[in-house]
This record gives C-alpha cells, sequence and structure tokens, in this order.
C-alpha cells in the first residue's frame, strides 16, 4: 500500500477558500503571487492576511508614518487587485520588532476559525538559514494554529468567534520559500501577473531593485522547471495538516 493513499498530498487546486498568511505585505506575491493568480483565476476565494506592519522596509526615510501606512496600503491594493486578492486583513505587528509569538498564533487562530479556510499557505519556517524573525515566528504560528483549530481549549484571541465556532476541516498547507518542496506549480500563464503585482510594492522595492528582483525570480523560476514542460513554476512543501506533528 502506498504511503500516499494514507495521507494524501493535498491538492491546492481542489480549494474553495485559500488563506495566505504572510510576514510582510509583499511576500505571498513575491514567493507564489502566480499560483494564488490562478487559483483566483479559477473563482476560488483568496484572502490575504499580513502579520506586520511594514513599516521598516519603507524606502523613502522622509515619509511621516501616516504617509507611509497609506502608501504601503496603496501598493497592497494595487498588487491584490492584479492577482485577484477578495479581501486584506492585517494585523499590524511590528516590523522586525518585538512581539510576542503566542499573540500571534491567537490572532492567527481567530482568522483560521472565523474564515474556515480550506487550504493555507503561509513561509516555510523550516527554511534553513532564515534569518528574519518574522518569517520564522510567522510560518510556526501558522503551522500550530492549522494543528489547533479544532481544538477549543486553546483559545484564540477572540472569545465570540471561539464561541460561534463548529469545527472544520483543512485539507492541506502549503509552505512557500522552501528549502523542501514537493510540488512545483506551473505558473506560465500567471507570470505575467505575478511579475505586475510584484512591481507595484514601490514603496518598498525601488524600481531598480524591482528589475533585479524580477531577475533572480524569473532565473530560479527556469531553474526549478528545468526538465518539466512548463517554462515557469512557484516551489511548494504541501502537507497533510496530520503532518505537522510527529514527521508522519
Ligand atoms: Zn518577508
Amino acid at each position: 500500500m502506498a504511503f500516499e493513499s494514507i495521507l494524501p498530498l493535498p491538492d491546492i487546486f481542489s480549494a474553495r477558500r485559500v488563506l495566505c498568511i504572510q510576514p510582510h505585505y509583499d511576500d505571498n506575491d513575491i514567493a507564489a503571487g502566480g499560483t494564488f493568480a490562478q487559483l483566483a483565476r479559477n473563482g476560488v476565494e483568496v484572502i490575504y492576511l499580513t502579520v506586520t506592519d511594514d513599516l521598516a522596509g519603507v524606502v523613502d526615510m522622509s515619509l511621516s508614518k501616516e504617509a507611509a501606512i497609506q502608501a504601503l496600503a496603496k501598493d497592497q491594493q494595487a498588487a491584490g487587485k492584479i492577482i485577484g486578492v477578495k479581501e486584506q486583513i492585517l494585523l499590524d505587528y511590528p516590523d522586525a520588532g518585538e512581539y510576542d509569538y503566542f499573540a500571534l498564533r491567537r490572532d492567527i487562530l481567530k482568522y483560521i476559525r472565523l474564515l474556515q479556510p480550506d487550504f493555507v499557505c503561509t513561509c516555510d519556517p523550516w527554511l534553513t538559514y532564515e534569518a528574519h524573525h518574522d518569517h520564522i515566528q510567522t510560518g510556526h504560528a501558522v503551522a500550530e494554529a492549522v494543528l489547533f483549530c479544532n481544538i477549543l481549549k486553546i483559545p484564540s484571541s477572540d472569545p465570540a468567534v471561539d464561541a460561534a465556532y463548529k469545527g472544520h476541516s483543512i485539507d492541506g498547507v502549503g509552505f512557500y520559500y522552501s528549502r523542501e518542496p514537493n510540488q512545483i506549480v506551473d505558473i506560465t500563464s500567471t507570470w505575467d501577473a505575478k511579475v505586475a503585482a510584484v512591481r507595484c510594492y514601490a514603496t518598498q522595492i525601488p524600481a531598480d531593485d524591482a528589475d533585479q528582483l524580477v531577475m533572480a525570480l524569473q532565473f530560479k523560476s527556469q531553474q526549478i522547471c528545468a526538465g518539466r514542460d512548463f517554462q515557469y513554476g512557484e516551489p511548494f512543501k504541501m502537507l497533510n495538516p496530520r503532518a505537522l506533528h510527529c514527521g508522519l
């Protein structure tokens, strides 16, 4: 009997609502915008939840905090329109700052119980040499929130959401920025949309840097597609939620 028949690899393209949880406002699109654009074009509800306020990465030091917040929101709305994001949720934890892991996990639990996605995506917190704490905290908090979403003894940050929650099942978790991908999604048809979305993040990525980033994305994307019958791809570690504990 094949192991996959006991714990089958989840299929993100069977999902109806995908919650994409990113540390910073551009991570979902840089890593997986082509996949999320395809899902949106297929009629899947794609919802983005951003953990931090992104203020540390604002390039123009002369912007006031209020102006920076507005500029970041404008970037994100423009990119979201291109990808087809249905809703943008912001948690506003301090970018590269000090915040409590368990507070973050409670907030993510809240949105998983409220929105009841059947698929959740985030950055892989086990990426070798990942130094950015926002990425490590976010990936771990999402993995634990997926694992614990049906255990109501573990509270979210909103008692009313917990009281109304009747339980639901999550078919899969997709980790992007992973060193151990087990699926390459063909994004040839949405590559242009991904690039256009990535170029929207001008408050953090000026045009020259965006050119370099796009070149790097193109190189990596084509590299992982070598020997395949498509030109552009995005790698994911797709896991059944039951595989998120004790290595099954
Ligand atoms: Zn990031």
